[in-house]
């Protein structure tokens, strides 16, 4: 174990979570199967961190945010937040406790548009978490939130207009600045900077990291382009049909890839530089359903490296020490590393 690791503190710890959604058949609603958007995901998240986690569409990133926020209710598993006075399992506290953890949690989401109420002025929806915590005084909700616009390097004026009036980048700080009026310390940033333009995807990818430094926040940065997560992020978690296959250190994951779907996604990052250019390997086919998954390990219907064995035994997770990095796994060819 590396002294680095040794000094982390875990924020969050994520027990064998899974997240099913019943599939229903016939006029009496028979449950006939599950969708297991996130299937036995065992994780820590370390106070300060932004862990990046990737994955095509409908591998189950967006559902592991929710379900570690209990904005969606997982079906088992535990979610265990290290509180300063000792730890909870949040997916069991009553409703008064799930309440406190919560403001300790927020969300960015994609479209900050569709998360603003287009009838209300941007000091009525940024007031709304404010009278929900208890902050009842107007004057200091509307000091509160002018610091707030700010820091997020819009001008406090800006209060009184309503969301059609700004840009997609100006709502997304709206969104960032919403998310932080109830000083959370963790935010999931779900697919944040995905709808903007890459000059505006910068700037408020910088934001976000000032934010996280002035404010001592940690992030889950959920999203689908891996150019992006290897800007923001400290470690990277790869996500497949609601697994965790891969998981290290940024550096370490682009440089030393393990899991040939990792390697398969990195391979389609375009690079200008001629000799930083990965050999392409090409994904085959779409993404298997989550209702009926593949037995064996899931990617082996798509794996270029697949065998035999992969076909009917499911891989375990190997945690590999690689120059004092931690680098865990989830593929039998790990077994001879
Ligand atoms: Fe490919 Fe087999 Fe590894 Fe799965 S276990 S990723 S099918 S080599």
């Amino acid at each position: 174990m590396n002294e680095n690791k040794e000094r982390k503190e875990i924020l969050i710890s994520v027990k064998g979570l899974k997240t099913y959604y019943p599939v229903w058949k016939g006029i009496f609603k028979k449950t006939a199967g599950y969708v297991k958007a996130v299937d036995h995901v065992d994780l820590d998240i370390y106070r300060g961190e932004i862990l990046g986690v990737v994955g095509e569409s409908g591998c189950g990133k967006t559902t592991l945010g929710k379900s570690i926020l209990q904005l969606i209710r997982p079906f088992s598993g535990e979610v265990i937040y290290h509180f300063p006075e000792g730890e909870k399992d949040i997916t069991k506290v009553p409703k008064k406790e799930l309440d406190d953890a919560r403001k300790k949690m927020q969300i960015v989401f994609q479209n900050p548009y569709s998360s603003l109420n287009p009838s209300f002025t941007i000091f009525g929806t940024m007031q709304e978490p404010l009278i929900r915590f208890g902050m009842k005084n107007k004057k200091e909700r509307r000091e509160k939130i002018a610091k707030l616009l700010e820091e997020v390097n819009l001008p406090k004026e800006y209060m009184e207009r309503y969301p059609n009036e700004f840009s997609g980048g100006q709502r997304q700080r709206i969104g960032i600045a919403r998310a932080l009026s109830v000083d959370p310390e963790f935010i999931v940033c779900d697919e944040a900077v995905s709808a903007l333009d890459v000059s505006i995807q910068a700037q408020v990818l910088q934001l976000l990291k000032e934010l996280k430094e002035k404010k001592s926040l940690t992030y889950m940065f959920i999203t689908h382009d891996l150019s992006v997560v290897e800007y923001i992020s400290d470690r990277i978690a790869v996500m497949y049909l609601g697994h965790i296959v891969e998981m290290a250190e940024t550096q370490e994951i682009f440089e030393n890839t393990l899991h040939p779907y990792t390697e398969a996604l990195l391979s389609a990052i375009p690079i200008a530089d001629i000799n930083r250019r990965r050999k392409r390997t090409p994904l085959q086919g779409d993404v298997p359903s989550p209702v009926d998954p593949p037995g064996g390990c899931p990617f082996h219907p798509r794996c270029p490296k697949c065998t035999p064995r992969c076909r009917t035994e499911i891989p375990k997770a190997h945690r590999i020490e690689n120059n004092g990095h931690e680098h865990l796994v989830c593929c039998h060819l790990a077994e001879s590393l």
